[in-house]
């Protein structure tokens, strides 16, 4: 998926405007204020719960390596493969590696942020193998390829007219129908036949307890399970802090995740594997792979301010309760992860520097903070993202403060442009300074510095005016 946080203020200068959007928006906050609201009362304490969910995911981000160890021997010895992934494009190599080795033509995905950080589907796809999301909304967007508009809902506002169109125009349908329940239907054969003939489905992980090597899924639409049980090879790919002490902790998580997701005291299905399909089982993988990827966040959690952001259970409830989201949707985000959520993640997984305006695009009320069931504090984490990056203002400001000291004094300016002259010569020809992108805000870039001429104007013009002293004599 093309990175696009750059275009943040341009994008959501347009989705201000788009008025379908904003109606679908106003309407998502109240809605899921009352779904949550609800199914929270299902708990006999909501706030001990919600302190609870909190306390495991502050414990497990703590002991993440320890947590990842365990993880890993529990489910090598319930027969899992462990593949460990430094980078998306490590993962990605080995997902095409065994897809090509098992000689399967397609793979069939299961809803997974990880594996859209990842550029899976366009990876396989430039490589041969047809990668088919088989969640409703996955497929959706998938086929209009664009970002997701919503976590929970990545193709929840639009048109059932522009459904229909995509639908008739990718042979999904074969005549043109408006009628929901007929569109769901078609896509539903549609994939079904995929898994008809599937060998390999690729899926993610929601929570893994690290006591059982247990790998823990839920959703709505049964296509997880199937990906699950139907194949002959499953890859599961899970980022590192997906990872839980126990089995009692994942499922109190669990709890949590749906009420906050979409409102329920539990999502339809859960599927919870410890290693692939043993003798007597009726289904499940004969090889399961848990591909777990570090992408990033190992130096992430190098940084003890920012490491609280690997805590996300991904449940989408600082998107719904967002000012900021709740008038621009998804798309400005311009990559996976959108809203709150995704301006915490994002500033850390491709750098500051490309998504600036994500972290300056709040109010700071805090009600991200306030939602969230894995105790992030989003205000938080945009403070220490902007001092950082007020750091590097004050680097300029010494820098600018020598820069003043030195053109005061004649003699010392002097010496420095013969010193550096030649130096910056040898810099711009080697494309270093280009290479700077903090250089007066990355001028440099897009230009190339001319040659400095050998000797300075001040030098030239008092040889010329020797010379002119010379023949006046
Ligand atoms: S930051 Fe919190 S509220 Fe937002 S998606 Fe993650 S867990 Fe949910």
């Amino acid at each position: 998926m093309d990175v696009r946080t750059q275009e943040f203020a341009a994008a959501a200068n347009r989705e201000l405007k788009n008025e379908r959007s904003r109606n679908f928006l106003g309407r998502l906050a109240p809605y899921f204020a009352r779904s949550c609201a609800g199914a929270m009362k299902t708990f006999p304490d909501p706030a001990a719960a919600v302190a609870c969910g909190r306390a495991i995911r502050a414990d497990a981000v703590a002991r993440l390596p320890d947590l990842l160890e365990q993880f890993a021997k529990n489910a090598l010895a319930c027969g899992a493969k462990i593949i460990w992934a430094k980078t998306a494009a490590q993962a990605n190599e080995f997902i095409l590696a065994l897809a090509k080795e098992k000689g399967v033509r397609y793979v069939a995905k299961g809803k997974s942020m990880v594996t859209e950080e990842m550029g899976l589907n366009e990876y396989l796809k430039t490589n041969g193998i047809d990668a088919f999301e088989t969640d409703l909304g996955e497929f959706i967007i998938q086929l209009l390829r664009r970002p997701p508009f919503h976590i929970v809902g990545p193709a929840i506002n639009l048109p059932v007219e522009e459904i229909r169109d995509l639908f008739l125009a990718h042979g999904v349908i074969d005549e043109p129908t408006t009628d929901r329940i007929a569109l769901g239907g078609a896509a539903r054969r549609y994939l079904r036949d995929k898994f008809r003939r599937l060998d390999m489905a690729v899926t993610g992980v929601n929570m893994a307890a690290a006591d059982t090597g247990a790998i823990f899924n839920v959703e709505n639409e049964g296509n997880i399970r199937l990906c699950k049980s139907s194949p002959a090879i499953q890859v599961s790919v899970m980022s590192l802090e997906k990872v839980v002490p126990t089995m009692n902790d994942a499922l109190h998580l669990l709890r949590l995740l749906c009420r906050h997701c979409t409102g329920q005291k539990l999502s339809s299905y859960v599927s919870i594997d410890c290693g692939p399909k043993k003798p007597g089982d009726a289904d499940g993988p004969e090889e399961l792979y848990i591909l777990i990827l570090d992408n990033g966040r190992s130096e992430i959690y190098r940084d003890v301010k920012a490491r609280e952001a690997l805590r996300c259970i991904r449940c989408g409830a600082c998107l719904s309760v967002c000012p900021v989201y709740g008038k621009i949707g998804g798309y400005p985000y311009g990559w996976v992860y959108s809203g709150p959520m995704g301006q915490v993640l994002n500033p850390l997984l491709l750098g500051r520097e490309q998504t600036r305006d994500l972290y300056f695009a709040t109010t700071l009320c805090g009600a991200c903070r306030d939602v969230c069931p894995a105790g992030v504090d989003h205000p938080r984490l945009f403070l220490h993202y902007r001092e950082q990056q007020a750091s590097s203002v004050r680097a300029q400001g010494l820098f600018f403060k020598a820069w003043g000291r030195l053109v005061k004094s004649g003699g010392r300016w002097h010496f420095a442009v013969r010193l550096l002259r030649p130096l910056i010569n040898r810099f711009a020809a080697n494309g270093v300074i280009r290479k700077m992108p903090g250089l007066m805000n990355g001028w440099f870039a897009s230009r190339n510095l001319p040659a400095l001429a050998h000797k300075t104007f001040h030098k030239q013009w008092k040889k010329q005016e020797r010379q002119r002293d010379a023949g006046r004599r």
